[in-house]
């Protein structure tokens, strides 16, 4: 099937979905407004409602800023944990659904599922850590020795420790819709995010705060205002090969400008445009910010990668998915894999032209939150752990400092493949 069939099949499902944003969230409480005078009352003018708290208010402004007396200085590490999108469905992923047993097993390496998760974030919140966003981590500036990026003093609460979440892949890829995942964000009728859902055993859709990393961590920190630091949440880092967070924004680019299906294309990519603006607008209100991780998920390492295959893609994310999502500094590398390994001496063409582009913080993936401002180029290469299946069973040490992953991992769901702990 080609993409553009593909998009066309994906429509009734699409109204199914406006017609369910229409209905609004479960158990969300109706929309405030003025009441109907009795008829006897005299004509008053009518008060304009007064618009409800934002509930997200109580995060930003928990902590006041002479509370913020502990120094995170710039030789004190900023753990990073990055996740991929949680498993609703476990049982369908890992067992009944009709995918290869090695996507399956691709599963159970890299994802959680949502009870893993929220285990996860229950351990992180007890052992201290405080959501901080990538963001403030450094800085660039320029003094005698040129610009160049410099680490941040951090002012946390006493005792808190400071953690850095990323979530890649928040694109509701088509074949995490068929293996037990949530399929889109959207913004309820109370005006909170909430993710839309297929039960894969009844074909049910719904809305759901339950059952997505974002919408679990956006309970969690109501619930724990404490866990945030002046309201940060975590970094997406987003693709562009199918659209963002449920929504197919991208281009295609295999159909004609005068390719008669080019107008029908267009209405519906607009549209899902024009749907996901919103729900950008309500993240970015409540903490959240964005990252790149490449339009295409490129391996940036590869040694077949030419630089002429990363400037179109970094041209078409920035066209298609910056446009949206604004102006970022951060790109994540997909496999984890680097242009230039861990040198931060010798910069080449690849990396050179990417800073060039406005990144400056260039995260991988490794066995901890290692860190290096580059010396010749103005920017920071980073690591990130990675709570999934593999950590979970093969280096519980390494993670003890955030869980236990005997507490964590849920061995009666999971295939049988074993531990070492
Ligand atoms: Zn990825």
């Amino acid at each position: 099937m080609n993409r553009l069939t593909r998009l066309w099949a994906l429509l009734p499902a699409l109204c199914l979905t406006f017609s369910l944003a229409a209905c609004g969230p479960m158990g969300a409480a109706p929309a405030g407004g003025a009441s109907t005078p009795p008829e006897s009352a005299a004509p008053t003018p009518t008060p304009e409602p007064t618009p409800a708290p934002d509930p997200y208010d109580a995060v930003r402004t928990y902590w006041s800023e002479d509370q913020l007396t502990q120094a995170w200085g710039p030789n004190q590490v900023v753990e990073h944990l990055f996740f991929h999108p949680v498993i609703a469905y476990p049982q369908w992923a890992f067992h009944d659904c009709p995918s290869s047993q090695s996507q399956k097993e691709g599963l159970d390496d890299w994802m959680v599922t949502v009870d893993e998760y929220k285990k996860i974030l229950d351990n992180l919140y007890e052992k201290g850590y405080i959501l901080v966003a990538i963001e403030d981590v450094w800085s660039e500036v320029t003094d005698e020795s040129g610009t160049h990026m410099v680490r941040n003093t951090l002012m946390l609460p006493e005792g808190k420790k400071p953690l850095v979440i990323s979530f890649d892949d928040v694109n509701y890829y088509d074949y995490m819709l068929e293996e037990g995942f949530t399929s889109k964000l959207v913004v309820g009728e109370d005006g909170q995010i909430w993710a839309e859902c297929t039960d894969p055993y009844t074909q049910e859709t719904f809305l759901t705060q339950d059952l997505d990393a974002t919408t679990i961590l956006d309970q969690f920190v109501l619930e724990h205002p404490d866990f945030s630091l002046n309201g940060a949440k975590a970094i997406f880092s987003l693709t562009g090969y199918q659209g963002i967070l449920g929504y197919r924004t991208q281009n295609d680019r295999s159909l004609p400008a005068d390719d008669p299906k080019r107008p029908e294309f267009e209405a519906y990519r607009q549209s899902e445009i024009d749907a996901v603006k919103p729900v950008i607008q309500r993240l970015k209100e409540t903490g959240w910010t964005f990252g790149s991780h490449t339009w295409g998920h490129i391996n940036l390492g590869s040694s077949t990668r030419t630089l002429e295959s990363v400037q179109t893609d970094t041209e078409r994310w920035l066209e298609e998915v910056g446009s949206l999502v604004g102006p970022t500094q951060v790109l994540f590398y997909p496999h984890g894999s680097r242009p230039d390994g861990d040198d931060v001496t010798q910069t080449g063409p690849m990396f050179q032209y990417l800073q060039s582009k406005g990144f400056r913080i260039f995260a991988s993936v490794g066995i901890e939150s290692y860190s290096k401002i580059k010396g010749d180029i103005s920017a920071v290469i980073c690591d990130r752990l990675h709570p999934d299946g593999t950590t979970l069973r093969w280096q519980r040490d390494r993670y003890l400092q955030f869980y236990d992953a005997a507490d964590i991992i849920d061995l009666e769901v999971r295939p049988d493949l074993g531990k070492d702990w």
